[in-house]
């Protein structure tokens, strides 16, 4: 039997972008369905068992200057994924290797190879981990951390979406590092898992009425290290108590959408007279990195230290209500799109 005959694949493509007259949404996607091609001479075939959905596709489906080229319309939508090869023409890759790479939205891919890693055989750790804690939103957590706070004991540390992809393992791991750690998340589920699951010290509710005065009270000493993912007032207010030397990586700000609106910094002086440190950080520019990090935070993963969550979605149908939804924190941990 062929492989066109075994396998039919389904992918979404981006068809159109966003406006302000239309902002984004599912109907800037549609599900093409077609036969999967035998692979050729240097190619892979991929089954994807999980497709990672993470608040930088938003940013790529705009056409506009960004750190990555955008998305190109009436293609398969860039996606990380994990997945078992299913047939080789490859020579570093069998039949029944699982990998990680970006397969995008769709349930099979062929691969030249490029960009594709082997994972271990051994299930020390689940697979979709290496599209979550031990994949991109790990890494990003490992080098805002560890290379731009670089938390010390005592000192007061506080990351926002604490319980989100990259929050979830931020957060542990400046506890690990002796840090006083206070998360901000949305909702009292959230808020109570960062503090009885995760460990934090405190966790503040972004979405009461007297979040600041919560957030003051929960952070007394200041803010010396801030592992920033969101913007809008969770930034607002952390900008407001940082100390002298505090440092803040500044991963994401997905508060601010995607439409052009700018992230306002509301008094400059504070970070001056603090002397604060503020980095914008992108992870793959730590690519070399990369090594260290997986081995650390898979090491974490498979002893327990490091606690995690996701949030699944079934089925590549699910894809793009899911995505829309986790902008907004719909989801509860890593979101992810299970396809296998
Ligand atoms: P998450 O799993 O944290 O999901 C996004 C979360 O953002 C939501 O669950 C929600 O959490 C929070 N959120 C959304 N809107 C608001 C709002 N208006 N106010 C407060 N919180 C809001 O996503 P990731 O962990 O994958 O990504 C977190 C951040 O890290 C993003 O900004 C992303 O762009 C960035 N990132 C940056 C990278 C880099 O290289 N710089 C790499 C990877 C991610 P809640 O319900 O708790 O509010």
């Amino acid at each position: 039997m062929s492989i066109a005959n075994t396998y039919s694949n389904k992918a979404w493509h981006l068809v159109s972008r966003p406006s302000r007259e239309q902002p984004a949404g599912p109907h800037n996607f549609r599900l093409v369905e077609s036969s999967v091609a035998e692979p050729a001479e240097g190619q892979v075939l991929i089954r994807h068992l999980f497709l990672s959905l993470d608040p930088y596709m938003r940013g790529r489906m705009n056409d506009g200057k960004n750190y990555a080229a955008p998305q190109n319309l009436d293609e398969t939508m860039v996606g990380g994924t994990v997945g078992e090869v299913v047939a080789s023409r490859h020579p570093k890759f069998r039949e029944g290797d699982r990998v990680v790479g970006m397969g995008g939205w769709q349930l099979y891919a062929l691969s030249d190879g490029a960009g594709l890693r082997k994972l271990p055989a051994d299930d020390s750790i689940p697979i979709e981990a290496y599209i979550g804690p031990a994949g991109m939103p790990g890494i990003t957590a490992w080098v805002g951390t560890t290379q731009i706070i670089k938390p010390k004991a005592k000192e007061t540390y506080v990351v926002s979406a604490a319980t989100g992809a990259v929050g979830t393992v931020a957060g542990q791991l400046a506890k690990m590092a002796g840090a006083r750690v206070v998360g901000i998340a949305g909702g009292p589920d959230k808020c109570r898992y960062a503090v009885d699951t995760l460990g934090l010290d405190a966790c503040v509710d972004h979405r009461t009425a007297d979040f600041e005065q919560q957030f003051a009270a929960a952070t007394p000493d200041g803010i010396d290290g801030l592992f920033e993912n969101v913007g809008g007032d969770p930034f607002k207010f952390s900008l407001r108590r940082i100390n002298f030397h505090s440092r803040i990586a500044l991963c994401g700000l997905v508060a601010s959408g995607y439409d052009g609106t700018p992230t306002v910094v509301e008094d400059m002086r504070m970070v001056l007279t603090a002397r604060c440190l503020i980095q914008g950080f992108i992870v793959t520019d730590f690519l070399p990195l990369w090594p260290q990090a997986i081995a650390e935070l898979s090491g974490h993963l498979a002893s327990g230290r490091i606690k995690w969550r996701t949030s699944i979605a079934d089925g590549i149908e699910a894809a793009p209500e899911a995505f829309f939804a986790m902008l907004k924190g719909g989801n509860f941990g890593k979101q992810l799109v299970r396809l296998g």
